[in-house]
């Protein structure tokens, strides 16, 4: 498990829809985890940056996000049940494509409901950075990437 693990733009994996995790799938989660989290922190120690990861990231089509901020946490199943009207425009970046830079637009805020590895359901909202970033990640989920979120056909840039 290492940065090895990480797709990158290109493979058809990405563009491929995630499947929901059932409560029989439970047994995969730990090593799922364990290898996105390595994943991610592998990534940090050469690129520097890196906040969360999505299983299809991985290969693992399952719907299953992982964000270490400051604490890490699991998303299992996330669900995302509202969003601003306000939007907010980055430069976006992906594991997946560590030196391209993208120009897109993302809610400044949304509502989640996801699982926990408890199986509990919960829900969080999140704003601004967090919000952008979350929204990157469940995009994943559905096999999207940010390069299909360019503004326009100028909105890439070389990091
Ligand atoms: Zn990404």
């Amino acid at each position: 498990m290492a940065l090895k693990d990480i797709l990158l733009l290109g493979d058809p994996l990405l563009y491929m829809k995630s499947t929901s995790l059932t409560k029989d799938e439970s047994d995969k989660l730990p090593g799922l985890v364990a290898l996105l989290h390595e994943s991610m922190m592998e990534f940090r120690k050469v690129y520097h940056v890196g906040r969360a990861i999505a299983a299809p990231q991985v290969g693992v089509l399952k719907r299953v996000i992982y964000m270490h901020v400051e604490t890490p946490r699991v998303f299992i199943n996330p669900l995302i049940t509202q969003v601003s009207d306000e939007m907010i425009e980055l430069w976006d970046d992906c594991m997946c494509f560590p030196n391209l830079l993208v120009r897109v637009k993302r809610h400044q805020s949304i509502v989640v409901k996801y699982f926990d590895l408890n199986w509990e359901e919960n829900t969080v909202s999140f704003q601004n950075d967090l919000s952008e970033l979350f929204q990157h990640e469940y995009d994943h989920l559905d096999g999207i990437l940010a390069t299909q979120r360019a503004i326009d056909d100028k909105s890439f840039r070389w990091r």
